[in-house]
């Protein structure tokens, strides 16, 4: 009898699932997260609203309501607006509508594993496009790569995760500009950036640009996330949306966070700018590791301890941050997110305490 692996694509069997590892600690840096939960304010506020709700009733199919809100948040029209369960759902979205056997994917590696794998599940051709050496978007060969193959989705993440790069705006206008296909601009961490795609949208009717409450919002745990694009893009991208996609639990919270956002929300995210700035003055004092500039709320470090071995020894002391030695160029480096000022002191006085205790770095590892 068959097994039923034989019905699977051969292509997802090729694959591994998108996860991470299962560890836990006290300071807890491999996802990205906010290090502060959602001010009790916005919870207590967002259950009261839950609770007049009838739950017995499905959430509309378009909440016209939400996106209206949204749109005055994000400086978009509310037609132009589609909200999801966390952001990752819209990637997905957007790729079903657009991607089959024979449709290229233009992507920058390394970047957020989902693109490759979605693409590659929905039988897209994915074409990467190395960061330089530097860990910088290298726009000539973005360029080129556009010209000499075409593909209907280029997928940018600004900031970029892993690596904090940013494309600059005239670069994203010339690709904007070049192709016949869609440019899709994640900027699920722009608020620690302070730039954004979005006033392109009036200009641009390929632009795609998707945003999420899982970093900044302090919000991971509800899955809630909003693309903005024009309003026949959103209409076409929305046939891959399941009905009642945004349960309304997430939905009504996100609709009290915006409320809150300039009360209880900013001033967290301009003190997350600030650590990040420091942590990255002080990892780059310690011999041995090579911090790389970033615009995001984490930050990938080279290391002359294996990756892995930095991995356990900072676990061993209650800190989890990511390996990310397994993507393209990152062989030697971990990437760690900015967590409060107390957690990114004990991060500091770890990886001091781990790296005191080796050979400082040979001069080719400096920058
Ligand atoms: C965290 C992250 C997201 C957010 O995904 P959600 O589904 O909204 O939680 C999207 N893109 C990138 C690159 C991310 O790192």
């Amino acid at each position: 009898m068959s097994d039923g692996r034989c019905a699977i694509k051969s292509r997802v069997r090729e694959l591994r699932r998108y996860s991470l590892r299962p560890e836990r600690a006290r300071i807890k840096l491999n996802q990205n997260e906010s290090p502060w939960d959602v001010p009790l304010e916005v919870k207590e506020e967002s259950l009261r609203r839950i609770a007049l709700r009838a739950w017995s009733r499905y959430p509309d199919f378009v909440p016209r309501e939400f996106h209206e809100r949204l749109a005055a948040f994000a400086a978009w029209r509310p037609d132009g607006i589609l909200a999801g369960n966390g952001s990752n759902e819209l990637i997905q979205a957007l790729l079903m509508v657009t991607v089959g056997r024979g449709k290229r994917v233009m992507i920058n590696e390394p970047t957020f594993a989902l693109y490759r794998q979605i693409a590659t599940i929905l039988e897209g051709e994915v074409i990467s496009v190395p960061l330089t050496p530097k860990l910088n978007y290298d726009v000539e060969a973005l360029r080129k790569q556009v010209q000499l193959t075409q593909p209907e989705v280029i997928i940018i993440c600004s900031p970029n995760n892993p690596t904090g790069c940013v494309i600059d705006h005239a670069d994203l206008v010339s690709l904007l500009e070049m192709t016949r296909g869609l440019v899709v601009v994640d900027e699920a961490y722009f608020e620690f950036a302070e730039q954004t795609a979005v006033t392109l949208l009036h200009k641009y009717p390929n632009l795609i640009v998707l945003r999420t409450f899982s970093k900044a919002m302090a919000m991971a745990g509800l899955r809630i996330g909003y693309l903005m694009a024009a309003p026949e893009l959103v209409s076409e991208i929305g046939k891959a949306i399941l009905p009642g996609n945004l349960d309304i639990v997430s939905q009504t919270a996100a609709e009290v966070a915006i409320e809150f956002y300039e009360s209880k929300l900013r001033s967290r995210i301009e003190l997350t700018i600030s650590e990040r700035e420091r942590l990255y003055v002080e990892l780059k004092a310690i011999p041995g590791l090579v911090p790389v500039a970033s615009r995001a709320n984490f930050m990938v470090v080279r290391s002359v301890i294996g990756p892995q071995q930095v991995f356990d020894e900072l676990l061993n002391r209650d800190i989890l941050v990511r390996d990310v030695s397994s993507y393209p160029m990152l062989k030697d480096y971990f990437r760690i997110t900015v967590g409060k000022p107390e957690e990114n002191d004990e991060v500091i006085k770890a990886l001091r305490e781990i790296f005191n205790s080796k050979p400082a770095a040979p001069a080719g590892l400096k920058q």
